[in-house]
């Protein structure tokens, strides 16, 4: 077996009773025309090898670009990984791409060694077409979503599918150089028996505003020694491989669209993948993605592409100034952010200041599921004014899907609650055909998210 074999996200990892819609996983439509645009979209930019260069990235320009450059080409290696479509027609078709430009991408790909040809096969009786896969000693990515107190560090194929990750505690208010050092010992001891030679790109995801330009943080809150280190470049040049850098909560959101788009297709009585039910299961095209952890956060994906604003601040609820806070004083030096209430934080302040024994985002967790009375009340009072606060975002924007990640997600009063607030306060036609659901990455959506624009990174430096 390849020391790459993949591990596809599982849709129940993080499963609450009752609460949310289960996502459907199990659809073709991941490899699909409706999911093109998420994982790779094959918008013309990408389809000719892209215009412009990656997200936070060091070695090219400008961020918007990001998902765009290499898209098509990932979209062909997620395609071929998961089995949907593993010669040049079926990708063809199940794209929506020009057969010229995928006996293009895919010549490169065979070219640069990630994509191999193997024997023949024909169902039909035809001539045969020639079956593609993955190289096993292709390459891959290693990826990490920082949080304040852990990491999610983790290794990805060259299909971005995940390979393994975990969990590892580090305090990112030690300040950038030496959190950046524990990491590369922490993905040298997680990239085991793989050479570090075949380790094509970096991703990291930061809990704070990523500059588009410089791969840095920019005016994070609460970390100190951060602000415009350049994160990009020093992973780069220590590593002399590309770099990027994302935003997590925006990474999330990119990572639930590539979990989404690429859940393995459903098969059918004769083996062969389903195709997808039109407006069936797969990766919305609008989506938001809420991260409700230490601290509140919102990935926005609009029209398949993630939206990241003028200054990359998009998505930003933490530091909205929401009436209802009471004025609170916040750790960004304003008052009466959302996040002095929903910020798992502040909630362990709160429960703390009444004598209660709470010290880390678990600790939450751990009350509510004993029915702890006042964690559970405190708890529901968060979900209740993120809701609240979201309502106005979703008539805004009218996304598709709301997609709540985080600890507290997996808290069914919190869960309920934004629901309810949902459903009580946006308009009606904004939650007709509202899809409010639990992330189906769970805990991997940041690594999956920003290890997929390393991929694309990877695939434009082949
Ligand atoms: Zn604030």
């Amino acid at each position: 077996m390849s020391p790459l074999s993949p591990v596809r996200p599982v849709a129940a990892r993080w499963a609450a009773p009752g609460t949310i819609t289960p996502v459907q996983t199990g659809s073709g439509a991941g490899a699909g025309s409706r999911s093109t645009g998420r994982a790779g979209q094959p918008h013309p930019a990408g389809a000719t090898g892209g215009s412009g260069g990656p997200g936070g990235s060091v070695h090219h320009g400008h961020q918007r670009d990001a998902e765009q450059a290499g898209g098509t080409s990932s979209a062909i290696l997620a395609a071929v990984a998961s089995g949907v479509a593993t010669d040049r027609a079926t990708l063809a078709r199940r794209l929506g791409l020009a057969p010229s430009t995928v006996t293009v991408k895919v010549g490169e790909l065979i070219t640069a060694g990630v994509l191999a040809e193997a024997g023949a096969a024909s169902a039909t009786g035809g001539r045969p077409a020639r079956v593609l896969r993955l190289t096993p000693d292709g390459g891959c990515i290693l990826a990490a979503e920082l949080g304040r107190h852990h990491a999610r560090i983790a290794l990805l194929d060259m299909s971005g599918a995940l390979v393994r990750s975990h969990d590892l505690a580090l305090d990112i208010a030690a300040g950038p150089e030496p959190v950046l050092e524990e990491l590369l010992t922490a993905w040298t001891e997680l990239r085991g028996a793989i050479p570090a030679d075949a380790v094509r790109a970096v991703g990291v995801a930061l809990p704070g505003p990523v500059s588009s330009r410089s791969g840095a943080v920019d005016s994070p809150a609460a970390m100190p020694g951060w602000h415009r280190f350049p994160v990009g470049a020093h992973l780069a040049q220590r590593l002399g491989l590309p770099a990027v850098v994302e935003n997590d909560a925006n990474a999330m959101a990119l990572g639930e669209c590539t979990a989404l788009a690429t859940a393995p297709p459903e098969v059918g009585a004769d083996g062969a993948p389903v195709a997808a039910a039109p407006g069936g299961p797969g990766a919305p095209a609008n989506l938001l993605f809420v991260k409700a952890g230490s601290s509140v956060g919102c990935g926005l994906v609009l029209d398949g592409r993630l939206y990241r604003g003028a200054t990359a601040l998009a998505g930003d609820l933490a530091h909205v100034v929401v009436g209802a806070t009471g004025d609170a004083p916040c750790n960004c030096g304003n008052r009466g952010c959302l996040d002095t209430v929903v910020g798992g934080s502040y909630i362990l302040a709160d429960l703390r200041a009444r004598g209660i024994e709470a010290h880390e985002p678990a600790d939450i967790a751990r009350l509510v599921g004993d029915g702890d009375a006042q964690a559970t009340t405190r708890v529901r009072a968060a979900g209740r004014l993120l809701g609240q606060t979201l309502s106005a975002v979703v008539n805004f924007v009218n996304p598709d899907a709301v997609v709540l990640g985080g600890l507290l997600s997996t808290l069914e009063p919190f869960v309920a609650a934004v629901r309810s607030q949902l459903y009580e306060n946006c308009h009606p036609l904004a939650t007709r055909d509202l899809r409010i659901e639990q992330s189906a990455a769970g805990a991997d959506a940041g690594v999956l998210g920003v290890g997929q624009l390393a991929l694309r990174q990877a695939i434009v430096a082949l």
